[in-house]
């Protein structure tokens, strides 16, 4: 009798193991973007509320890729995927092991910096943004500089999530605006998100770095 006992409780902890380890999965699956690995909008969304919740100084990376309308038309919708994946794993080769990279969806990623300071801030898009360019990209024998744009955004106190990205945002636009594969950083005193950079009061000074 205890024998058929101890099978019965062996079955019910092994299908309980196999559930739980389904669960992990599916929750691994709905926090990572299927194309790249990365974190996904959502966990980014989430990552993001949790270090700004949490007192030091945190900056936002706002990425874009350059003209990739224009690599899709030119190489194809597979080859854009594959440079997409390329541009990930350089993007994690670059940061420190607990900065968080996410695809928010697109050619565009939000990179989470907790705790550094503005000139390690700097470096760390300035190092990005070369490693990505000088990624070998090929089609047939041609070899494809893909290039990127970063808008960057230091935290203040009283930032919500929602407004961190849009001061990034906005040192993007700048990034675009003056010649695209450089970073932007955006320092107070900052525009009102909700108002363009140009009519907004106090609107945010931008530095070219590259
Ligand atoms: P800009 O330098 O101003 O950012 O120009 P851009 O061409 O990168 O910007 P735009 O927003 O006009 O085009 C983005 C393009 O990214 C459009 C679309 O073809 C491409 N794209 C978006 N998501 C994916 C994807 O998952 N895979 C591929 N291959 N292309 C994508
Ligand atoms: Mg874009
Ligand atoms: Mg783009």
């Amino acid at each position: 009798m205890s024998v058929l006992v101890a099978l019965v409780v062996g079955l019910f902890l092994e299908r309980e193991k196999g559930i739980l380890a389904r669960e992990e999965l599916l929750l691994q699956d709905s926090l990572r973007d299927p194309l790249t690995g990365l974190h996904n909008r959502r966990s980014f969304d989430a990552e993001l509320a949790r270090v700004l919740a949490s007192p030091g100084e945190h900056y936002l990376l706002y990425a874009d890729v350059d003209h990739f309308k224009r690599v899709n038309d030119r190489y194809g919708h597979s080859f854009g995927d594959e440079a997409l994946r390329a541009i990930a794993r350089t993007m994690l080769l670059c940061v420190r092991r607990n900065d968080i990279v996410a695809r928010l969806g697109g050619e565009e990623f939000g990179i989470i910096l907790a705790d550094i300071s503005r000139e390690e801030a700097q470096r760390l898009a300035d190092r990005l943004i070369a490693a990505v360019a000088a990624f070998d990209h090929r089609a047939a024998e041609e070899r494809i500089t893909i290039t990127l744009s970063v808008g960057a955004a230091r935290r203040r106190a009283d930032h919500s999530p929602t407004m961190l990205m849009s001061i990034a945002d906005m040192a993007l636009y700048e990034a675009k605006n003056s010649g695209r594969r450089r970073a932007v950083f955006c320092t107070e005193p900052m525009a009102e998100p909700t108002q363009p950079p140009d009519t907004a009061k106090g609107a945010p000074k931008a530095e070219v770095t590259v």
